[in-house]
């Protein structure tokens, strides 16, 4: 399985604001292999622009409809009218609004949903958005043989969600790294700081989540809270997190 960081930025990236050869994240998009992906934010063109066509992509999951995370006119105009876009009921509602053309394509929390190669099982994040209909979720995924969660947008995992991540083992955990280490953010509610990611990731390894050689990542980091890349890399090199960048692909 391969992973593509298209953007690991959180909102505060703006990239109209982008000077020159600076270090940039843009808004959340990732490719998994060549034919699905997590999110496509507006920034995802930008991407598409310097690195080519996304024209394999069958089918995207959509976490939650927050506009860093879900752009209705850039799904259309990258992937077309035949692309699969997936969500939980309420949230794929409001998709199935925007873009009518596309064909219902739901997905049951908590169920095994097969999405193209794919078993794909949402569960509930923790975060929301102003629709309180709609549940923001994560995504465990497999192909068969590996398995990812994604964990963005979320500040902690959920107790029930927790419950359903540990059935299984993985060879990448994507955890929200959107705040950074200092006291008193008022975002804790939907982000995670770095002492939570710290606290997971050490559960995560007690509770032998990983498979051997298997990672945990940040991705989904804001642009106000944290040291610029490398640094916030070293912070994390201790405990052995790896923190997403644009364009970074992994192969496991
Ligand atoms: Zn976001
Ligand atoms: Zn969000």
């Amino acid at each position: 399985m391969k992973i593509l960081f298209i953007g690991t930025g959180a909102a505060d990236w703006v990239l109209k604001d982008r000077k020159g050869n600076e270090f940039f994240r843009r808004l959340t998009a990732v490719k998994i292999n060549n034919n699905l992906m997590i999110d496509c934010s507006a920034d995802t063109v930008d991407y598409v622009n310097s690195n080519g066509e996304l024209k394999d992509v069958k089918n995207v999951l959509i976490t939650h409809t927050h506009s860093d995370h879900y752009s209705p006119e850039t799904i259309i105009d990258l992937l077309g009218n035949d692309v699969r876009v997936w969500a939980e009921k309420e949230s794929e509602k409001m998709i199935l609004s925007d873009m009518p053309q596309l064909k219902d394509s739901v997905l049951e929390i908590f169920a095994e949903n097969t999405v193209g190669e794919y078993t794909v099982i949402p569960v509930p994040a923790g975060h929301s958005v102003a629709n309180r209909d709609q549940t923001p979720v994560n995504y465990i995924i497999s192909d068969g043989d590996k398995t990812i969660f994604w964990g963005c947008d979320s500040a902690w995992i959920p107790n029930y969600s927790w419950h359903e991540m540990k059935k299984y083992k993985y060879d990448l955990i994507v955890l929200d790294g959107t705040l950074g280490d200092a006291d008193g953010d008022y975002r804790i509610f939907e982000h995670n700081n770095i002492s939570m990611i710290k606290e997971m990731s050490n559960t995560i390894k007690s509770q032998n989540l990983l498979k051997e050689n298997g990672k945990i990542m940040i991705s989904h980091m804001s642009r106000y809270a944290h040291k610029e890349h490398n640094e916030l890399q070293k912070q994390l090199d201790d405990v052995g997190i790896m923190v997403a960048y644009d364009g970074l692909e992994i192969e496991f």
